[in-house]
């Protein structure tokens, strides 16, 4: 059953000034092992080398969505909503807290070097012999089962997974407000009590009150604003390319049976592709960082400079292409291998690409993946999609702009830059 706590429990935030606990089973699934190891995660990965402030962790970002949660439903509560199912809302609350608990250090860059998905670990933390597991198991028998389905978006009250995962939910609400105050930018903020304000359950989704359509304007604007001055920042995807190229060397040394002076028992696991849910749990950024700072000292020259690099932050420079051109790669591939360098190490393209809102197109078939639209809901009972009636929705939606670039080490290059094509110099600035 689900206990109240005898006194709430109040942790301070600068996003949402505090967070409040009343529930005995949210109070121990915080203070599990599983769920204090985000704290040894940082929220945004390599961001702080671009944004310095950008040091907060997921157990700051978990907090807050759960917060973010936990006022809707009482929103709905209090004005006694009926579509609002009420025996949902310890399901609905322990998967908000829960949702990132399968985060690695780093997640999306080493997610990418070894295939691994962390929804996926959340759901193996939430089911497996863990102390979530167990605080879950001791409210309610079932419990473990019906928040990983939420995680998995399977859960067969839509209503709960549109609440942690749709294209306004409180999952993204928190993150750009989080990230917009640590790296301290301007842009990336909406009125977060307004929207609060204007979510109504209704049929078995979540939708807005028509007269709330212009704090899901600005909501949506701050997204697409976070996305490309953020998320996508040149800065922070060369660190995050340095990353991924310290842990496919690692896993190449490993593959061809080389003797690391350093390694410790969770990263040989994670390097053979045999992480246990207990292995997994042992990771974190600290972890990462003793590894390079141990692997700059490594016999491997490569990956030495890689760690070192990282560590240091001597990232690789990088120019902006037009368009992605695949036989320009291919022949600065070639050029490298010709001056002695390593193409698969010190030369990456990359496409970054955003949806800012995935309009819904009627009649076209929409994927499990594809989040549902967001719709108003006006003073007759009848919805309608956003974009249908603001304009500065229907003008960013759907826009797929791309951006393409180029990295590589400047100063190894600059070294040989007479050997170089005059063409290649003048891209590369050299
Ligand atoms: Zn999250």
């Amino acid at each position: 059953m689900f206990r109240l706590l005898d006194e709430e429990k109040v942790f301070k935030d600068p996003v949402h000034h505090s967070v409040y606990v009343q529930e005995e089973t949210i109070w121990r699934l915080i203070n599990t092992p599983e769920f204090q190891r985000l704290r040894r995660i940082r929220q945004l990965g390599t961001t702080y080398l671009t944004f310095h402030g950008a040091e907060h962790s997921r157990f700051s970002h978990s907090l807050g969505v759960y917060e973010i949660t936990r006022k809707i439903i009482n929103q709905f509560e209090r004005n006694g909503y009926k579509d609002w199912p009420q025996e949902e809302k310890m399901v609905s609350l322990c998967a908000s807290l829960l949702h990132d608990v399968g985060h690695g250090p780093f997640s999306h860059a080493i997610e990418q070097v070894f295939d691994m998905d962390h929804e996926e670990w959340t759901c193996a933390i939430i089911l497996g012999d863990t102390a979530v597991n167990r605080v879950l198991k001791e409210a309610d028998e079932e419990l473990p089962q019906k928040v990983a389905s939420v995680i998995r978006k399977t859960y067969d009250k839509p209503i709960v997974v549109s609440l942690v995962s749709s294209q306004m939910d409180a999952d993204r609400m928190d993150y750009l407000l989080r990230d917009a105050y640590y790296t301290g930018v301007n842009y990336g903020t909406f009125d977060l009590d307004r929207i609060l304000r204007v979510l109504r359950p209704h049929q078995g989704r979540i939708v807005v009150k028509e007269s709330g359509m212009h704090a899901v304007e600005d909501y949506l604007m701050s997204r697409y604003q976070m996305y490309w001055q953020i998320y996508f920042h040149p800065v922070t995807r060369s660190s995050d390319i340095l990353l991924k190229k310290i842990f496919k060397r690692a896993m190449e040394l490993h593959r061809n049976g080389y003797t690391f002076k350093f390694m410790l028992h969770p990263l040989r696991q994670l390097l053979k592709g045999e992480l246990t849910v207990a292995d997994y749990l042992s990771l974190d950024d600290n972890i990462a960082f003793a590894a390079f700072s141990q692997w700059a000292l490594e016999e491997d020259e490569l990956l030495a400079d890689l760690s070192r690099r990282f560590l240091n932050r001597q990232l690789y420079k990088y120019v902006q292409l037009e368009t992605m051109d695949l036989k320009l790669a291919d022949s600065l591939r070639e050029e490298w291998t010709s001056i002695g360098l390593d193409p698969e190490y010190h030369l990456e393209t990359d496409t970054v690409v955003d949806l800012p809102y995935d309009l819904y197109k009627p009649g076209i078939e929409t994927g499990p993946s594809e989040k549902p639209p967001i719709l108003l809901l006006d003073e007759k009972d009848q919805l309608t999609e956003i974009s249908a009636k603001s304009d500065i929705i229907r003008s960013i939606a759907g826009i797929h702009r791309g951006k393409y670039f180029i990295y590589y080490p400047e100063e190894l290059l600059r070294e040989k830059a007479d050997l170089l094509k005059t063409r290649t110099r003048e891209l590369l600035h050299l």
